[in-house]
C-alpha cells in the first residue's frame, strides 16, 4: 500500500491528486481542503502545467462548501514530522507566507499563498476596498487567510500583503499561453468597484448558505459568518472560466 501523507496542519490523511506537469508526465500533490493548503515536494510547484491550474480550480470549486478550519499554530512535515520553518516569499503577486521542511523534504502552501505565487491576483483598489468596506467589516486574507478589518486597515495585518483578489484574467492568460481553453476574456476589469464588491458579497453569500446546509448534517466548527476573498475569488473565475 502506498502510504498516505497527513496534513501538516490538521494531520488528517491528504487526498492526493494527479496534476498534469510542464515536463511531461503527470505529479501527485497532497491536499487538504478543510485546512485550504497543499503539499508540494521540491520543484513541484514550479512542474505544475498551467493547465492543471485549471484543474485546480475545478477542484476548489467542488470543494466550497466544505468547512474550514484556521491552519494549527505548529505545522508538521508530512515526511519526517519535524515542524515547518514559516517564512515569507514575494513573488510579482506580492507577498506570500510559505513553509518549509528544513531536511527539504518540500514545502506546505496555502491555497491563497499559491494564489498569489503564481501572479493570479490583483492588488485590490482603493476604491474597491472602501466600497467592500460598506458592505462586510472584516474579510480573510487572501495570502494568509488572516482577518483583516478592511475598515481600518488595507493590507494584511499578519503577512502585510496588499489585500488582493483572485484575478480571472491573469488566470485566463495562463491558460491561454498554453493554448489551452483560453475563454471569454474576463470582464472583471470594466466592472465599477461596487459592481465587483456586490458580486463578491453574493458569491461569498451563496457559499456560505452551502456551507451551513452541509453542517447541518456534520456537526463540525463553523467560520461560515467570514468573508473569505479567496473562496469569492475562486468562485468568480470559475464562473468565468467554465463558460
Ligand atoms: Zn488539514
Ligand atoms: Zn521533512
Ligand atoms: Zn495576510
Amino acid at each position: 500500500m502506498p502510504f498516505t501523507p497527513l496534513c501538516p496542519s490538521c494531520r488528517q490523511p491528504t487526498e492526493i491528486r494527479r496534476f498534469a506537469a510542464s515536463t511531461g508526465g503527470t505529479l501527485e500533490l497532497d491536499l487538504c481542503f478543510a485546512c485550504q493548503g497543499m503539499w508540494f515536494d521540491p520543484q513541484e510547484n514550479t512542474r505544475l502545467a498551467p493547465a492543471a491550474v485549471l484543474e485546480l480550480f475545478e477542484l476548489l470549486h467542488q470543494h466550497r462548501g466544505d468547512a474550514h478550519h484556521p491552519l494549527a499554530d505548529r505545522l508538521r512535515c508530512p515526511r519526517c514530522s519535524q515542524a515547518l520553518a514559516k517564512g515569507y516569499d514575494v513573488a510579482q503577486g506580492g507577498r506570500y507566507v510559505t513553509y518549509r521542511c528544513a531536511a527539504r523534504h518540500g514545502r506546505f502552501s496555502t491555497f491563497g499563498s499559491f494564489m498569489v505565487e503564481k501572479g493570479f491576483v490583483r492588488h485590490l483598489s482603493t476604491m474597491e476596498i472602501e466600497a467592500l468596506a460598506e458592505r462586510v467589516g472584516t474579510i480573510n486574507c487572501t495570502s494568509c487567510g488572516g482577518t483583516v478589518d478592511i475598515r481600518h486597515d488595507h493590507a494584511c495585518p499578519y503577512c502585510r500583503s496588499a489585500l488582493s483578489l483572485l484575478d480571472p484574467q491573469a488566470v485566463d492568460k495562463a491558460l491561454a499561453r498554453h493554448g489551452s481553453a483560453a475563454r471569454q476574456t474576463a470582464p472583471a476589469d470594466a466592472a465599477s468597484p461596487d459592481a465587483l464588491a456586490d458580486a463578491l458579497v453574493a458569491l461569498e453569500r451563496n457559499r456560505a448558505r452551502e456551507e451551513r446546509a452541509r453542517q447541518r448534517e456534520r456537526l463540525e466548527g463553523t467560520r461560515s459568518d467570514e468573508f473569505d476573498l479567496l473562496t469569492a475569488g475562486i468562485e468568480m473565475v470559475w464562473s468565468l472560466l467554465r463558460r
